[in-house]
């Protein structure tokens, strides 16, 4: 039925409406949106009619499909150390295993209303989920190496694997891919430099983990800590690693172009004065929370009252399966709207426009707008009672 009508729809473009209807042509394009009398027009059967809020299709900004599998096989609350040296101990080579589970889990966002995804990648073991064509996706091609002389071997990796990437292409469907440095802390800046300059990237987004643990400060003011130790103990060559006042923030942004559209994944220790240097260094900055990931890891969250300040720059991700119960945005909605009481607009804008803007998506999703294909889901519930009872439905 091409008419879906609900208590509210949230074009998140614009205002919020009571009692409007979506009109949408068989293919989910949007054609228009009926205020409630405009609607009285339409034949009453013709309409599909929903209790709660009509919103775009969300965008989970930062996952890691290949990780799937690893449901439920690591501890929480172990500090991001930790969880790095867990994560070592169990990596699982059945590849059939892995694949499946990126299958099985993208079938579960797509049925959770996501549309597109920015997914990292360090294999190819999404490409046969990927090959389906459900989704939108980023594939951010993800490369560390801490030691500097590695960084050209490093790269060279890196541009096999993309190859792999950019050979599959969406005939509806958005298929990206650039090469993009892991965290401050296992990339080198040589090779943060190389990526930045690197031509396949021209235009396209990239990505860093950023700030998800205190260490990550230790590491670059102090030059020790527990990350430090974590490379060494790993056989690493840590001799070269000097301290660095700027932190860590900001000495990648120092090394990124301008004009590159750069999200910074998680920002749970990151200060107020940073985020804004970091706008005035890379006004093209997306400031992507993964709540749910930050609570099993390091059990704490970013301080979302402060990033209030830069609400137009924050987007949502579900970061991946080793670190969190489902690839949900609802989820992580909820689990800032505990926290924080944050507006039900803005953590929606979140979660679908700033998403796809942060992805260069925004051109067919993001909002309900004519002439997008953003998806549609209804989440059940009216905006004042939004919460951890919420639930959503696919409709497109
Ligand atoms: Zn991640």
């Amino acid at each position: 039925m091409p008419y879906f009508k609900a208590d509210y729809v949230y074009p998140v473009s614009s205002a919020p409406m009571r009692n409007a209807v979506v009109h949408t042509n068989e293919q989910g394009q949007i054609i228009s949106v009926l205020d409630e009398s405009a609607s009285q027009a339409i034949e009453s059967s013709e309409i599909a009619v929903f209790n709660g809020m009509i919103t775009p299709g969300f965008v989970n900004a930062h996952c890691h499909l290949e990780l799937s599998h690893l449901l439920n096989k690591m501890p929480e609350h172990t500090g991001l150390v930790g969880f790095i040296k867990h994560l070592q101990q169990i990596r699982n080579n059945d590849s059939a295993l892995i694949e499946e589970a990126a299958i099985e889990h993208q079938q579960a966002m797509y049925e959770a209303g996501i549309v597109a995804v920015g997914d990292i990648c360090n294999s190819t073991h999404s490409l046969r989920a990927k090959q389906k064509g459900m989704l939108h996706y980023h594939n951010f091609i993800e490369l560390f190496a801490f030691n500097p002389d590695k960084a050209s071997e490093s790269l060279k990796h890196g541009e096999q694997l993309l190859a792999a990437y950019k050979n599959l292409h969406g005939e509806k469907q958005y298929f990206n891919a650039s090469i993009t440095p892991h965290a401050p802390y296992s990339t080198s800046h040589a090779l943060v430099q190389m990526i930045a300059e690197h031509a396949s990237n021209k235009g396209m987004p990239l990505s860093i983990h950023n700030q998800e643990s205190k260490e990550e400060l230790s590491m670059y003011l102090s030059g020790s800590g527990a990350f430090i130790q974590m490379l060494y103990d790993f056989g690493i060559n840590t001799a070269h690693w000097k301290t660095n006042a700027a932190g860590s923030m900001l000495s990648i942004a120092a090394l990124i172009n301008r004009q590159t559209k750069m999200l910074w994944v998680h920002n749970t220790y990151t200060s107020k004065e940073e985020l804004q240097s970091v706008l005035n260094m890379l006004p093209h900055s997306y400031f992507c929370l993964c709540p749910n990931a930050n609570l099993y890891i390091e059990n704490t969250l970013p301080d979302l009252s402060m990033m209030m300040a830069f609400k137009e720059h924050v987007c949502l991700g579900t970061d991946s399966l080793a670190s969190n119960h489902s690839l949900s945005i609802l989820s992580e909605m909820q689990t800032i709207y505990k926290a924080f009481k944050i507006d039900f607009e803005a953590l929606l804008r979140w979660a679908t426009l700033n998403g796809a803007k942060a992805l260069g998506f925004e051109e067919k999703i993001g909002s309900i707008e004519p002439g997008k294909t953003p998806g549609l889901n209804v989440i059940i519930g009216t905006p004042s009672g939004f919460d951890e009872n919420s639930s959503v439905k696919r409709l497109l």
